[in-house]
């Protein structure tokens, strides 16, 4: 028999190295973040050293909590592995590991994924996961009668209270203000954070027993002449489109060299409901305010979407190219335009072009001709971190461009080049998109929206993509492109003065329920005159 690699070892070894190995080697991030508050200094490196101490404890309880002789090993080993991929994550793009973070990760498609992957992930993956992870396995636990093993806990599980009751004690003060204001330090720590958020994430999700969704605005009904000239609106959902880099916006760059020819209303001041698609998506169609919406009341409560469709004189379509419609869409009519099944713009890698979904949507809009028609586009956009895959080669106007998704690896300017050519294409399509209106403008009275779900982050302060908690988020992560388009028949039923008058105000994804119900004059308990940016009083 082969002797296997390490010694036999009890339970509270393998934690406590375990614990240590986690410290020393997957927080670079927190003791990163930590000593930009707290320089090291003769005043600080007490608390310094504690702090490591504390987070050696906290580690070491959460494991003992945990441990028993047939669930010891696979926990260490998961916790091993995630916790090599939180800390490349970290590491990399200063994301925060939170609830809505793991919802993300849960609600991105393969695809996306894969965009992600690295060859410094890989190492991450190998180095601090994949082989402390096969040490583990391999090695060998001497396990005691039931009342040793209980004994040991209990002593570890006092033994770590004492030391971060003790470390509490002696730095009380360095502490108080380390919770107090400086609550986002401790979202780094790694495992301790990511596992409170795994559980607040199943909590959320899966605690709430079944999902039955309310009804809402079941009294929709369209007020006025029901022989008028029907309305086709198009709704386009941008994806990390932010408002700083659009030239509408005052952009030094020319992103926008088509829209600015059309005869568009940009709104400059719109903010974003989340810092991500998972979040955003749902809220920006929900009937809640930004400081109410959660993603419970979300699933469980009907969106826009189905409040047009009670009226039972709007046909709408959900036409996506991003991930999937979080929800929204399940309760009318929706078409998967991520893979050349329907979509008959993409390339031989599989990126389908957001100019595809107006492909065959004649066809909609002929079967609906009697309609109201509200379709709703969810764009691939400036999706990252591959933004040189978001555009055909010729619309590469700024380079060079980052050519990997390993943004760490490129220059600031290589990012933005990438980034910013991905909007021009956006500035493409959406300028296709009121071309294909307009040749609807006699028949119908049109309209196009467009909003991005959230912003991106491109390197500044080393934050790169999107996602960061909302109050801490950087405005480049919330501040998001927005703007309106009329076809002739339509400025006549709106206030085109009113609207000129409110562009530059701020304005939330918490106006887009109500606008739209604004906009096809429908009338129902669940609409807010306020929020609409139509007839509200701004
Ligand atoms: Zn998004």
């Amino acid at each position: 028999m082969k002797e296997t690699i390490i010694k036999a070892l009890t339970q509270t070894k393998l934690i406590l190295f375990t614990a240590l190995f986690l410290v020393l080697f997957d927080n670079y991030a927190f003791f990163h973040n930590v000593l930009e508050v707290y320089p090291f200094n003769f005043s600080n490196s007490g608390f310094l050293i504690s702090l490591a101490v504390v987070l050696f404890a906290v580690t070491s309880l959460l494991l003992t909590l945990v441990s028993s002789k047939y669930t010891l090993k696979p926990i260490i080993i998961l916790i091993l592995i995630v916790s090599s991929m939180t800390n490349y994550f970290m590491n990399s793009y200063k994301v925060v590991i939170d609830d809505t973070m793991i919802r993300n990760m849960m609600q991105t498609d393969m695809a996306e994924t894969l965009d992600l992957i690295s060859i410094k992930q890989v190492l991450y993956f190998i180095f601090l996961g994949l082989l402390p992870a096969f040490l583990v396995y391999k090695s060998k636990i001497e396990y005691g009668s039931f009342k040793k093993e209980m004994f040991a806990k209990i002593v570890t599980v006092f033994g770590a209270l004492a030391l971060v009751l003790l470390s509490v004690f002696i730095f009380s003060k360095h502490y108080t203000s380390f919770f107090r204001e400086h609550k986002p330090l401790r979202y780094s720590t790694n495992p301790p954070y990511w596992i409170y958020s795994t559980g607040k994430y199943i909590n959320k999700t899966f605690n709430s027993g079944p999902i039955i969704v309310k009804p809402l605005g079941e009294d929709a009904k369209i007020e006025g002449d029901a022989n008028e000239t029907k309305k086709l609106v198009i709704f386009v959902v941008g994806e990390a489109a932010r408002a700083d880099h659009f030239s509408l916006n005052g952009y030094e760059r020319e992103t926008n060299p088509r829209l600015s020819k059309e005869d568009i209303i940009n709104f400059s001041n719109v903010f974003s409901c989340g810092t991500s698609t998972a979040e955003s998506v749902p809220c920006m169609f929900s009937p809640f305010e930004r400081d109410e919406y959660s993603y419970k009341k979300g699933i469980t409560h009907e969106n826009i979407l189905d409040v047009l469709a009670h009226t039972d004189d709007i046909a709408v379509l959900w036409r996506d190219n991003n991930s999937d419609s979080k929800g929204m869409a399940l309760r009318v009519p929706y078409e998967n335009y991520k893979s050349n099944k329907l979509n008959t713009i993409c390339t031989e890698d599989g990126e389908c072009r957001d100019i595809g979904m107006l492909i065959g949507l004649d066809d909609f809009i002929e079967k609906n001709k009697d309609k109201n028609m509200f379709i709703v586009l969810h764009q691939m956009g400036n999706h990252g971190p591959a933004y040189y895959k978001r555009y055909p080669k010729e619309f590469e106007k700024y380079t060079p461009v980052c050519e990997t998704n390993q943004l760490e690896e490129c220059t600031q300017e290589e990012i933005k080049n990438a980034y910013d050519n991905a909007l021009l294409y956006t500035d493409f399509f959406l300028s296709k998109t009121i071309s294909f209106l307009k040749q609807y403008d006699k028949d119908y009275k049109t309209a196009m929206f467009y909003m991005s779900d959230h912003g991106e982050s491109l390197g500044e302060g080393g934050v790169y993509l999107h996602g960061l908690p909302y109050f801490m988020a950087p405005d480049a992560q919330t501040h998001i492109g927005a703007f309106m388009w009329f076809g002739e028949q339509m400025k006549q039923d709106v206030n085109m003065e009113k609207i000129e008058a409110v562009k530059e105000q701020k304005f939330t994804q918490d106006n887009l329920f109500h606008s739209m119900l604004g906009i096809f004059k429908v009338k129902t308990e669940a609409y807010d005159k306020d929020l609409d940016v139509f007839n509200g009083k701004h």
